[in-house]
């Protein structure tokens, strides 16, 4: 059984939850799913979920609980993690905002609300990299990426700006893939590598 832990300061734990659950089923795998709020936790987890919300209120929780070493721990495992929206940003390597406390898991720098300059929220159909048709991807005050690293691979462009990228065992999209019931992004993001490690039964 894998333990899946979804960081529970803000935003769609349970959305993301339910597609984790999903996504899990799809492979045959059994889910636990951990509501991270205190330390502790991270280090029983198998993969990790950061959502949407205030990267700002989310990160010094992060900082203020003892979470934020696990979840460097972690990463270091190269155990996989999604982080998304106000995940992104907290997981990033710059948000050029002395306001959050970023973890620096993801070399990438962002934008914070770059996206709601435009539009506060839409919905696009997004070609993203390994996936067969567009997934409805739901921008809400959406964080731009505008720098990436070498290693960092872009998954998905909007306006050709990167949207979702992997960076080593961290996958992170500036969208919410939790909202319009398509588990597609947990299932690349988790269980794509998670299979490919484990025998068959
Ligand atoms: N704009 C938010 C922030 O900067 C992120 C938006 C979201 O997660 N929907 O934290």
């Amino acid at each position: 059984k894998l333990i899946a832990g979804v960081v529970a300061v803000q935003g769609d734990v349970s959305e993301h939850a339910e597609a984790i659950r999903r996504a899990a089923a799809s492979h045959g795998h059994d889910v636990e799913i951990r509501e991270i709020r205190t330390s502790g936790v991270v280090p029983e987890c198998d993969l990790l979920l950061l959502p949407g919300g205030e990267s700002t209120t989310i990160s010094r929780h992060l900082q203020r609980e003892g979470i934020a070493d696990e979840i460097l721990d972690h990463v270091a495992a190269e155990k996989p993690v999604l982080a998304t929206c106000a995940g992104l940003i907290v997981c990033s390597r710059d948000p050029k905002d002395d306001r959050v406390a970023e973890l620096g898991v993801l070399d990438v720098s962002v934008d914070r609300n770059a996206f709601g300059r435009q539009a506060d929220s839409f919905e696009a159909p997004l070609d993203v990299a390994g996936l067969d048709e567009p997934f409805p991807a739901v921008f809400i005050r959406a964080p731009v990426i505008d720098e990436v690293g070498d290693d960092v691979e872009v998954l998905a462009t909007w306006d050709d700006r990167p949207v979702a990228v992997r960076d080593g065992p961290v996958v992170a999209t500036s969208f919410h893939p939790e909202l319009t019931g398509d588990s597609r992004i947990h299932d690349l993001a988790f269980f794509e590598n998670v299979e490919a490690e484990t025998p068959p039964k």
